[in-house]
């Protein structure tokens, strides 16, 4: 199961950086989509579910998909769409 970021990130890119799949988007050096991004999302077709950004995140912004909170289950949809509105896959 993927791991899923809530609105509580703040775009400091820990994650992103420390993620061994790169399932993480976007990652600081992208600048323009860092900017217009309003929080950063892991493609789940992506993610290798090793937990390492649900630990480093120091927001706490980051849940395994089956530990989301019934108020933040539709982040698991916003991160899916995230990456197929940038083409990343397209189921
Ligand atoms: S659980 Fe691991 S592979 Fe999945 S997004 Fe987090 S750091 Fe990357």
């Amino acid at each position: 199961m993927p791991y899923v970021i809530t609105d509580a990130c703040r775009k400091d890119f820990v994650c992103a950086a420390e993620c061994a799949s790169a399932a993480i988007a976007p990652v600081e050096t992208d600048e323009q989509a860092a900017v217009a991004a309003s929080q950063l999302f892991i493609n789940p077709h992506e993610c290798i579910d090793c937990g390492m950004c649900l630990f480093i995140c120091p927001q706490g912004a980051i849940f395994s998909i089956e530990d989301l909170p019934a108020d933040k289950a539709h982040f698991a949809a916003e991160n899916k769409v995230h990456f197929k509105k940038n083409n990343a896959y397209i189921n």
